[in-house]
């Protein structure tokens, strides 16, 4: 059995750690299973010479037991002793933290693209280490950067201008009134490799509880990818980002909000749209407060049931996985 996840950073990340604890239990499936999980890069950048991937790295230190559990991303037991160098010398983005034992992985990172080898490469080199019992794949190996246009001007930044996802999301956590988001340098990228077979050939794709706007959406934005999704034989199954009417963790409902969606699980799930009349779902798991939606949901085509939904810990989030498989069953 063949499954794929389509996943951002933090909400991906644990969903598919709570997936391979379901998967690897004994005797669930009865079945081999592989996963792979594409990786949105579309907040990848450059900071102080060096090529950072936060949603490639927050997948595989999850995956791989590196993670610093609290945090939700970046490496646990961290030290900061080379950016606060850094910061003395006036460089760099002072409000972007880099951990001496993160910035490790961005050397080498960076030493194998300079060296020419692509970012997929780079990815599998450094997955050696973490072993994340998972294909990780990039969305694209050429740079899709996510950048936001400034609604008003902040700073040194004039309305109109746009900036690089980060800078809105770490350093104006999102409160900077935006007016859409663009995917610079889009035109030109290609899904990396294996990217369209692993939605193709698989048993079961699913969009985790991951941004739908700035990681998923941006993933799916890739030419080609979206296509793929909705060309895919397997059932196309997913979990709810949104609990009664809020991001769970973070400021996921800046983003909707920016691209006129509401936050609520229906909303969200409209926004993806049923396969059955030109969008993206099968199924769609909401919270438990959000059961409201079900019929609504039902009735545009999209098999739902409401369930716990918070990622509380590996086995809560392990059971959410087993929902999923569940209701994927019944499409
Ligand atoms: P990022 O790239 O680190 O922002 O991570 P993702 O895009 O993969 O996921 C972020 C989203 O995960 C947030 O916007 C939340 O809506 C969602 N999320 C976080 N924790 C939970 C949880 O416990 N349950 C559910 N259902 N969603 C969650
Ligand atoms: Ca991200």
């Amino acid at each position: 059995m063949r499954i794929t996840v389509l996943a951002g950073g933090v909400g991906g990340a644990r969903f598919t750690r709570g997936l391979l604890h379901h998967l690897r239990a004994d005797g669930v499936t009865g079945k081999e299973v592989t996963v792979t999980i594409v990786v949105n890069t579309g907040d990848d950048l450059w900071l102080n010479g060096l090529r950072v991937c936060p949603d490639l790295d927050t997948v595989m230190y999850t995956l791989g037991g590196g993670i610093d559990e609290d945090q939700g991303w970046g490496r646990a037991d961290e030290s900061r002793r080379v950016a606060s160098e850094i910061e003395k010398y006036g460089r760099g983005w002072p409000w972007f933290l880099l951990g001496d034992l993160d910035l490790a992985t961005h050397v080498v990172r960076t030493d194998l693209l300079h060296q020419g080898r692509t970012l997929s490469d780079a990815t599998d080199l450094l997955c050696r280490r973490w072993r994340p019992d998972a294909r990780l794949l990039p969305m694209s190996d050429q740079p899709v950067e996510t950048r936001v246009r400034l609604a008003a001007g902040v700073d040194e930044h004039a309305a109109g201008e746009t900036i690089h996802f980060e800078e809105w999301w770490v350093r104006y956590r999102a409160r900077v009134p935006a007016a859409g988001f663009v995917q610079d340098g889009v035109a030109s990228a290609e899904p990396a490799p294996g990217v369209l077979e692993a939605i193709h050939d698989a048993d079961l794709v699913i969009l985790p509880p991951s941004n739908p706007v700035v990681s998923i959406g941006m993933i799916l934005g890739v030419p080609g990818i979206r296509d793929a999704v909705r060309a895919a034989s397997a059932p196309v199954v997913g979990v709810s980002p949104i609990i009664g009417g809020a991001a769970v963790r973070g400021m996921a409902g800046a983003c909707l909000r920016t691209i006129g969606v509401e936050p609520s699980a229906t909303a969200v799930a409209e926004h993806y749209g049923a396969r059955s009349a030109a969008g993206l779902l099968d199924a769609w798991l909401v919270d438990d407060v959000d059961a409201g939606s079900v019929p609504v949901l039902e009735a545009a085509g999209i098999r739902s049931a409401a369930r716990p939904l918070w990622m509380r810990d590996v086995p809560t989030t392990a059971a959410i996985a087993a929902e999923v498989l569940q209701i994927s069953a019944s499409v």
